[in-house]
């Protein structure tokens, strides 16, 4: 296809990403703008051949990557950062393009995906062991931490720009090596990285991009004997698949799954901050967000007032496509997304739930939907079970703190939630009591490299950024050495 001009050739790449080279497949499959339904290239499709000579370059290529001195890994982590920093433009325009986000949002993505590089190119050089003390005069007692191997790794189309950086980078900066699967509705996102990875001087086999088939490739690098760690971001659903499938040769695991995230509002609250937290995690991505809020519990005291002014700031949002000017929200992912929508807010309004602002696809048609508030939600709601993954507030009202803890707890997700109060005793109870992997006190934004990201339940296993990031591509080895006489 042919490129966008704003876009340099070095990071436009519609080829598989193999072995340090860019390869052509028998298939291809196109990618949409969603914000005008265009096709906008044709990606190389890969299956079971094409994921299998990645995973073979992958398993060649480990050694010696692993072999490397941490800070000569870490230097070229690094270089990738700055690279990607250097090129934040563009690529928040490939970004845009394929995925529809405003190119504000495409750009603090791009900061916010960098990040990780840098975070774990230090990180690199603090996978420390432990030297244990012994049990016997003649033997010394160690244990040492050393990567996994090969690292499988599937991606969703929300935030390629994150989501790969945060897998990519603790794994080699570990010294693992890795075979990707990006989303089908996202590729060029993960191939322009992978163009910015070499540039940087990330070795052939160190890192490769394999798009295609989710049931050949995605079943291939759960499979296959030679990955070692399967690391998934997406969908509970596909996860659990993926974790039975996995089984069969134990791999390690990541699971960042699916989320039904909770707002908690009290009446002590800041009401300002207390809208303006929820919009950021509401509205955030057209609320195509794992940490989105999808239940937004208001007290009694303070509920009328948050639903004007909730509202309100809704119904000012504009929308088109992302790379125009001042737009707020851009279009949802596809058809079925919008689908997704219409049905939670038909089922709400069916069992008492009532618009206050927003409800349905927007003039601008294709898969733009209005942002929606809904007021009078209740627990006997799809949307109170399912993750609407859109644009849609549904608001439910509670009287007292013990009731607002047990609605945010009864669900079987639990990634992230948000607790909006002035009260310091509040803060501590109801963050205590939440179970959920990130809890944001007064903000709607919690996100950062440096910090543990991952679920509790059904929302997954492990954790994404911090020190923490890293464990997930280590195994640990115990050392026990004999032998040792005594001196002189
Ligand atoms: P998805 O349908 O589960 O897809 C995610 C990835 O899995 C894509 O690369 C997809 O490939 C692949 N896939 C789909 N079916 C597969 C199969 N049978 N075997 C192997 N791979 C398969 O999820 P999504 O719609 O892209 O993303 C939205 C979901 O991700 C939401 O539930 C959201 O909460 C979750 N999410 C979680 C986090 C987190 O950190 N916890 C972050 C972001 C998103 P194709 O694209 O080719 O189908």
């Amino acid at each position: 296809m042919t490129r966008p001009e704003a876009i340099p050739a070095p990071l436009w790449h519609e080829n598989l990403y193999i072995d340090g080279h860019w390869q052509a497949a028998a298939s291809r499959f196109a990618v949409h703008n969603p914000a005008t339904g265009a096709v906008i290239a044709e990606v190389a499709s890969g299956g079971v051949a094409e994921t299998e000579a990645a995973i073979a370059a992958a398993q060649a290529a480990q050694p010696a990557w692993a072999a490397q001195p941490a800070k000569a890994r870490a230097a070229i982590l690094r270089r990738w950062h700055d690279l990607i920093v250097a090129n934040a433009e563009p690529l928040a325009r490939i970004l845009t393009l394929e995925q529809g986000k405003p190119l504000a949002e495409a750009r603090a993505e791009i900061f916010y995906g960098a990040a990780f590089f840098d975070w774990f190119a230090d990180e690199a050089k603090r996978i420390y062991g432990d030297v244990i003390p012994s049990y016997a005069d003649d033997r010394r007692l160690l244990a040492l931490r050393q990567p996994i191997g090969v690292c499988g790794a599937i991606t969703p189309w929300n935030f390629p720009m994150a989501m790969i950086p945060r897998k990519a980078a603790p794994a080699l900066a570990a010294g693992c090596t890795m075979v990707l699967k990006p989303a089908s509705a996202t590729p060029l996102s993960a191939l322009a990285l992978a163009a910015l990875g070499e540039a940087a001087g990330v070795p052939a086999g160190v890192f490769n991009v394999v798009p295609g088939s989710a049931a050949a490739v995605g079943n291939t690098l759960a499979t296959d004997p030679r990955v070692k760690k399967l690391t998934f971001t997406g969908s509970t659903e596909v996860g659990r698949a993926l974790m039975a499938r996995a089984s069969g040769t134990i791999k390690k695991l990541s699971l960042e799954l699916g989320g039904n995230a909770p707002v908690l509002v009290f009446d002590d609250a800041d009401l300002d901050a207390a809208v303006a937290g929820t919009i950021a995690t509401k509205f955030r991505n057209m609320g195509q967000t794992c940490v989105c809020a999808n239940r937004i519990y208001v007290q009694a005291g303070i509920h009328d007032r948050f639903v004007a002014t909730l509202a309100a700031a809704v119904a000012a949002m504009r929308l088109g496509d992302g790379l125009a000017q001042g737009v707020a929200q851009g279009p949802l992912i596809d058809a079925d997304a919008v689908a997704k929508c219409e049905r939670h807010i038909a089922d709400a309004v069916a069992k008492g739930a009532r618009i206050v602002t927003g409800g349905k696809r927007h003039a601008l048609g294709g898969s733009f939907f209005e942002p929606t508030v809904l007021a009078g939600a209740t627990h006997a709601m799809l949307i109170a079970a399912e993750e609407t993954f859109g644009p849609v507030a549904p608001i439910f009202r509670f009287e007292d703190e013990a009731e607002a803890v047990a609605l945010a707890n009864a669900t079987e997700y639990g990634l992230a939630a948000y607790v909006f109060t002035t009260n310091h005793a509040r803060i501590w109870r109801v963050g205590e009591a939440l179970e959920y992997g990130i809890v944001g006190i007064n903000t709607g934004a919690t996100s950062y490299e440096g910090a543990p990201f991952g679920g509790w339940k059904e929302s997954g296993i492990g954790r994404e950024g911090g020190r923490q990031g890293i464990e997930e591509f280590l195994e640990t080895k115990y050392l026990c050495i004999a032998g040792i006489s005594p001196l002189g």
